[in-house]
């Protein structure tokens, strides 16, 4: 495993760079803050003892990085890596985000449709609950039946509305490393596209069209993704094609269904999209099955043995393929959360500090004119001083002298009239 050079840390999974970096941003941020606070601090001081080296408009800006710089922080405690998943009603979008985790969290099924946005992430406490959108409330959550049941007949949910699932984190390897997952209502029964898009895909760093390999891709599903790529440049997207185990049934179509479905894929991809190349694609394309990946993930947990007859010729490939597109996943939202949530970020902190800086220089050199000219008049006025003393001894020796001689004046004047 790859190891990170500034922390000598071990890396097994890429999705711990971005863990890394983000452990990076947040104590740089930590020691911005610190800096803010101390800078800010001190000026109020000097604006206390000395208002003419601080013009109003710099402490103003001072105090404000403070809030700014607070805000950066909390926002980075909350970053995550976020990828959202689209499709057709039934074709697995639940199944595909529960074989990632490992377990059954999302409901799936005949019988249920998932009639909103639903996002799985980390608890912080170690307890799985639900919280409905506008609400506070942690609704706890003991099963996928009791969920299901939540989000079915407790409450009416529009389909627009995100109910935030909080799932154990050391359940799931992805949540640990801070990754939400996102599943939707199918792209088949809304007309509200753009508001989808709007609400809850701005921020998605990577997207997962989940289709049916038992079908091509359907007009639905395409328009969706278009007017994802007006609204963002170059999102990142793969295409999964779900319930590749049906094609076991017909082995002697696979290689040619398979070929058919990877080149209109990539054509999507490449050609109407242009979200990739060719070479790109080969990497976004992948034939899977949500379902047998999720049963054998159930019953490893569970400690027990995968009967092998049970699945479908080429249990083991399809298998692999999944592996194959995690790892895939993994690079590409690390790379891809980076650069969106944490760039803008340091950009930020960067220009703060200058600013920061900035302002700083000009007080300290408007403190040292003042200085100067203050030491500049203390100067003039000693001198000034000296010479006044100087005259004032020289008056007052005049005075001593005419004194002495108008008492003799008056001595003489006295004793001759005293003589007459
Ligand atoms: P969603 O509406 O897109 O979220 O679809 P679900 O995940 O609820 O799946 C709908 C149905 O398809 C469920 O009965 C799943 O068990 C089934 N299903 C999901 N993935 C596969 C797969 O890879 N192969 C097969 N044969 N069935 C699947």
């Amino acid at each position: 495993a790859p190891r990170n050079p500034s922390t000598d840390e071990q890396i097994s999974s890429p999705l711990q760079v971005f863990g890394q970096a983000k452990k990076q941003i947040n104590s740089i941020f930590v020691d911005i803050q610190e800096y803010v606070t101390d800078a800010s601090e001190r000026m109020i001081d000097v604006n206390k003892i000395c208002p003419d080296v601080i013009v109003e408009n710099e402490l103003k800006f001072i105090l404000d990085y403070r809030f700014k710089v607070k805000g950066i922080c909390e926002v980075l405690t909350r970053d995550h890596m976020k990828v959202a998943f689209f499709g057709r009603t039934s074709n697995g979008k639940s199944t595909v985000v529960n074989a990632m985790l490992g377990e059954k969290v999302l409901p799936s099924g005949i019988g249920h449709t998932t009639n909103c946005f639903l996002q799985v992430e980390g608890s912080q406490t170690g307890d799985a609950y639900l919280v409905t959108e506008g609400s506070n409330e942690k609704q706890n959550v003991e099963s996928v039946t009791h969920l299901a049941h939540a989000l079915n007949y407790e409450k009416q949910l529009n389909e627009k509305e995100l109910v935030h699932v909080y799932w154990p984190k050391d359940k799931c390897s992805l949540l640990r490393d801070d990754v939400a997952l996102v599943d939707s209502p199918g792209v088949d029964v809304t007309p509200h596209l753009d508001d989808w898009i709007d609400a809850h895909c701005i921020d998605a760093d990577v997207f997962v069209l989940v289709a049916n390999a038992e079908s091509t891709l359907m007009v639905t599903e395409k328009n969706f993704f278009h007017k994802v790529s007006t609204k963002l440049s170059k999102p990142n997207i793969f295409i999964l094609h779900n319930r590749w185990d049906a094609s076991a049934n017909e082995p002697e179509f696979l290689d040619q269904v398979r070929k058919q479905h990877m080149d209109r894929a990539t054509d999507f991809l490449v050609k109407e999209l242009k979200v990739c190349t060719p070479e790109e694609a080969v990497s976004r394309v992948f034939f899977i099955s949500a379902k047998e990946v999720l049963l054998a993930r159930v019953k490893e947990r569970n400690g027990q043995a995968l009967n092998s007859e049970a699945l479908a010729e080429g249990f083991s490939a399809r298998y692999m393929e999944f592996e194959e597109f995690e790892h895939r996943f993994e690079e590409c939202i690390s790379k891809s959360a980076i650069k969106t949530k944490f760039l803008n970020h340091s950009q930020q902190g960067k220009h703060l500090v200058k600013d920061m800086c900035s302002i700083m220089e000009k007080v300290y050199n408007r403190s040292k004119e003042l200085t100067h000219s203050k030491m500049c008049q203390q100067k003039e006025f000693q001198e000034k001083l000296n010479f006044t003393e100087q005259q004032l001894v020289c008056i007052t020796n005049q005075m001593k002298m005419k004194i002495h001689q108008m008492v003799d004046d008056v001595e003489d004047k006295v004793s001759k009239a005293l003589n007459d």
